[in-house]
Parts: C-alpha cells; sequence; structure tokens
C-alpha cells in the first residue's frame, strides 16, 4: 500500500510539473485530486436512463430519465455541503442545486420541481435534497445532472462505472443501500408532504436528525433518520421544544426512524435535536421567524 501510494504520488506530482511546463495551470489552483465515489442521484433500487448527447451544455452533462420521474426524490450523490440553491424560472436550469463535496468537485442538479435543502448545509450520500422535475427550458421533465472539478464539466462517472458519451444507459441506483445508509424513509414521508427540511444535524455516520416546517400551519417536525442498524430495533430518539412550553420527545427502539415530534411554532424559536445510539445533537433556541 505504502508503494503504491508513492508511485500516485509521484504520477501526480509529475503531471504537474508536465501541466505547468505548458502554462495550463493556472496559478493557486488545486491540482486534481481522485474523484469522490459518486453515485446515482435517485433512492437505491431505482433504475434510470443516463442520456448524453452531442449540443448539451455543458457537453459532458447527463440527463436522467425515466417515465414518471417528475416528483422523484433526488438524492445527493456524495457527502458535501450544499453552495447553491437557485431559481432561474422558465429558463436554463429552472430550480437547481449544486453541492461542494470538496478537493474542487461540485455535483449540479437541475429542473427540480421542490428544493428542500439551504446554502451551507451539510449533507450526507443519500441525503434527499429536492423532487424531479420541469423547470426552467425544458422539453419534457427529466433531471439535468453534473460533475464538476474547479468548475469544469467532467465526463460523469456513477458507482466507478463512466457513463458512454454519447448514448443512453441504464444505471440501477446503489446510492446509500447499506452501509453507511439504506433508509427507506424521508424526512418528508416520517412528518407528511406539507413539510420542507429547514435544517439538519448529522449525528456521525449513525444518522441525521431533520427539522421540517410547514408555513401553511405554522407547524414544525422533528424527526432522526437511523443510517445504522436500518431495519433492527436500536436507540432513537426527536425531540422539540418551542420556547415557553415543555419539551417533546420521541424515543426507543425503531427500525428506521424516531418521531414524527410536532408541535404549533409560528414565530416562536424553537430548541430541536435527535440521536441515535450514543450520538446525539441539540441545537439553540432558533428558526425564530
Ligand atoms: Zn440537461
Amino acid at each position: 500500500m505504502v508503494s503504491m501510494f508513492k508511485v500516485r504520488r509521484w504520477a501526480a506530482a509529475a503531471a504537474t510539473v508536465v501541466l505547468s511546463a505548458f502554462g495550463i495551470v493556472a496559478a493557486g489552483q488545486v491540482p486534481a485530486s481522485a474523484a469522490p465515489n459518486f453515485q446515482v442521484p435517485f433512492q437505491c433500487g431505482v433504475t434510470v436512463t443516463a442520456a448524453t448527447f452531442s449540443g448539451h451544455r455543458p457537453a459532458n452533462a447527463v440527463d436522467f430519465q425515466k417515465s414518471g420521474i417528475t416528483g422523484m426524490p433526488v438524492i445527493a450523490s456524495a457527502p458535501g455541503t450544499v453552495t447553491r440553491v437557485a431559481n432561474e424560472g422558465s429558463t436554463s436550469y429552472g430550480r437547481w442545486i449544486e453541492i461542494d463535496h470538496g478537493s474542487g468537485w461540485r455535483t449540479r442538479y437541475a429542473h427540480l420541481s421542490t428544493q428542500e435543502v439551504r446554502v451551507g448545509q451539510s449533507v450526507s450520500l443519500g441525503t434527499q435534497i429536492g423532487k424531479a422535475g420541469a423547470t426552467g427550458g425544458v422539453t419534457g421533465p427529466h433531471l439535468h445532472y453534473e460533475q464538476n472539478l474547479n468548475g469544469v464539466s467532467q465526463r460523469v462517472v456513477l458507482h466507478g462505472v463512466a457513463v458512454p458519451y454519447y448514448g443512453k444507459t441504464n444505471f440501477t441506483s446503489r446510492n446509500a443501500c447499506g452501509g453507511g445508509g439504506g433508509n427507506p424513509y424521508t424526512p418528508q414521508q416520517v412528518c407528511g408532504s406539507a413539510f420542507s427540511v429547514i435544517d439538519s444535524a448529522a449525528l456521525g455516520d449513525a444518522g441525521t436528525t431533520y427539522l421540517l416546517y410547514d408555513g401553511s400551519s405554522g407547524r414544525n417536525c422533528v424527526t432522526t433518520l437511523k443510517a445504522t442498524s436500518v431495519g433492527s430495533p436500536s436507540p432513537v430518539s426527536a425531540f422539540l421544544e418551542v420556547e415557553g412550553s415543555a419539551r417533546a420527545t420521541d424515543s426507543g427502539d425503531y427500525s428506521y426512524y424516531a418521531g414524527p415530534v410536532t408541535k404549533e411554532a409560528a414565530s416562536t424559536c424553537v430548541k430541536w435535536g435527535g440521536s441515535v445510539g450514543s450520538r446525539s445533537y441539540t441545537s439553540p433556541f432558533e428558526h425564530c421567524g
């Protein structure tokens, strides 16, 4: 392993020297590093068609197609931090999201019908970020997807398999199918479709606690989704405390999640959080609007 590492280091350094000699590497630019193990941005087991075609902009982007794709959950294809949650209206990307995965790598997800994360939010592999749709400049519903390195669109690789250019190729998602993920539930499925995720906190690799809000009813909802021992009963909890009233908690040995814990909290600060096993999170009083 050590010698392999040295060889790779040497190769990377040599590549940088060669590129520098041609003046290609811009000052301050980070040399290319191994891409994250990007996964299909749909839930485990879902089969989608990855379409690539000349004239696509950018040329290396992939359009994921599937009948009935509108409303299907779109999930992060690697862990990262949300950098853009934008809406171009009826042009271009329409509703789109960008995630920064570190080392210069970012992914983009466009034409979404809903956006369910906020800028600065950290997401795990498999975290639902929105739903597929047909917003922006499209002729039909699909998910436009990009893997970019230092702002330049790269040929897309999904769970280690290079997407063919140009053509249509079916991929079945392995995204968060097991190990660190595999929870078949989404926060909205637990709390109800009227709710949107407004905050979340990762509990290491053990799971994630989510805070959701329904603007029409003024209600908050908290749920904790397990990412370990998924499908087997183990300790998990979720709580919600509206400032000035008692904390409501749901805890027990559950197979998939704790909650939903819901309370009316319009114009009132809330403290929220939860736990999986020994990992826990407690927020300050926040989201007071
Ligand atoms: Zn596209």
